[in-house]
């Protein structure tokens, strides 16, 4: 499934992120809440995560040959994938077997994975850098590690945990605390993205105090490729002309 992710600045599209769905024959389709950890567990989330970004290279390669304006995408890699293959490797030969250029991916990696990180991992996640892949912080804010991890890594783009907006803007905490986020990831060169917006209170907020990029079920829920299309075709999402 695709999610639109907009800048806040024209309510534009300036990416998706890709997230798996498991259509079972008897359960229908399944949230991957119920089978990540269970792919973890097993030593398989690699598998998924290598057809995730083989669907999303396939569908880029398809958008370029009908003609149509391609705009980035997200992808989540989870720990074990670092510790199990060479990412770096595998996103350059994918990318290259269907001509996509790595502007047109970004990798997620999330906050809990960074806790008590090793070398080997720091070691792959700036090589991905340095190789020109954008690296986006996922769920931060989430608790499972300290501020050390914007002091310890370098990412491009924070993507702030929608638990922030939970009760917004009945919690009176949120709106101080979201904006210094917003200000520190700035001051640290970083770019912000925040998840879970719902509502259009959210929305003027996040715009007013910076925050460039915004993800939730206001702008579209996690869907289909097909229907993701169908509302670009028919005007419902604008794809911006701005790369980012
Ligand atoms: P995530 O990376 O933080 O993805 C965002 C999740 O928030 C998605 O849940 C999305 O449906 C949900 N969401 C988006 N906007 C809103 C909103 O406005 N309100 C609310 N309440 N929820 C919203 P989803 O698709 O169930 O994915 C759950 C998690 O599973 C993802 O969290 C990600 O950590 C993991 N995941 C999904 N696909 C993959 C994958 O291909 N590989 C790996 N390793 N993990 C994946
Ligand atoms: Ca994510
Ligand atoms: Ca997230």
């Amino acid at each position: 499934f695709y999610q639109p992710v907009v800048w806040s600045a024209d309510g534009s599209l300036c990416g998706a992120e890709a997230l798996a769905r498991w259509d079972d024959p008897d359960f229908g389709l399944l949230s991957p809440v119920s089978f990540i950890s269970i792919l973890e567990e097993y030593h398989l989330i690699h598998k998924l995560d290598m057809a995730v970004l083989e669907t999303v290279c396939r569908d880029l390669r398809d958008a370029l040959d009908n003609g149509r304006r391609i705009f980035p995408i997200s992808i989540n890699f989870s720990r074990l994938d670092f510790e199990l293959l060479d990412v770096a490797s595998e996103l350059e030969s994918c990318l290259s077997k269907y001509s996509i250029d790595k502007k047109y991916i970004h990798v997620e990696v999330t906050e809990s994975m960074l806790g008590d990180a090793n070398a080997n991992l720091t070691a792959a996640l700036n090589k991905l850098r340095e190789n020109g892949y954008a690296l986006w912080l996922d769920d931060f804010g989430s608790g499972y590690s300290g501020l050390n991890v914007l002091k310890d890594y370098s990412f491009d783009m924070m993507k702030i945990d929608m638990n922030f907006l939970a009760e917004f803007p009945l919690n009176k905490k949120s709106e101080p605390i979201l904006k210094s986020i917003v200000d520190l990831a700035g001051k640290i060169g970083m770019n912000t993205l925040s998840e879970g917006v719902e509502s259009k209170e959210a929305y003027d907020f996040l715009r007013s105090i910076g925050c460039q990029r915004l993800q939730g079920y206001l702008f579209g829920k996690p869907m289909q490729r097909s229907d993701f299309l169908k509302k670009i075709l028919d005007g419902t999402y604008v794809v911006s002309e701005k790369i980012g």
